[in-house]
């Protein structure tokens, strides 16, 4: 599954400790994050992770994106909901096309658990059949 790690800054800790506690399910996976994300949660985990731009630089775009290409399978989102950002709209669009794509998205660390724990059951292998291929 391709998963998507997002973290704004004041919970990039959870989330990177989030990965650290899941890391035997998510090695199983193919991970993406934005730029300030991926480099911490890779320097924590030593996983393998496509990094786009930062978040205010475009990387939510980018994991956008690849939602609307229908190739994201999970969106894991820590956002802050007590500070404003400066890419409030990039935020919005790319949990808008979650929903446009019926892609599972978790923005806090209690749904998160539900959905990593469905994904190693294989609840969401539904998603092998509806992914974008490659190319399309
Ligand atoms: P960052 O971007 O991982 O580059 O900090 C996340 C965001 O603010 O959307």
């Amino acid at each position: 599954m391709n998963i998507a790690l997002i973290a704004h800054d004041k919970k990039k800790n959870d989330l990177i400790q989030f990965v650290v506690a899941y890391k035997p399910i998510f090695e199983k996976h193919t991970l993406f994050a934005t730029g300030t994300t991926g480099l911490k949660i890779h320097e924590a985990t030593s996983l393998p992770i496509t990094r786009f731009q930062s978040g205010p630089l475009g990387g939510d775009q980018e994991i956008g994106a690849m939602i609307a290409k229908n190739k994201m399978d999970m969106v894991i989102f820590f956002r802050d909901p007590l500070t404003a950002q400066p890419h409030e709209p990039d935020v919005s669009a790319l949990i808008r096309l979650c929903d446009v794509y019926a892609v599972p998205l978790a923005t806090n660390m209690g749904t998160a658990e539900i959905l990593i724990r469905s994904l190693e059951q294989g609840d969401l292998d539904w998603r092998n059949l509806v992914r974008g291929k490659e190319g399309e």
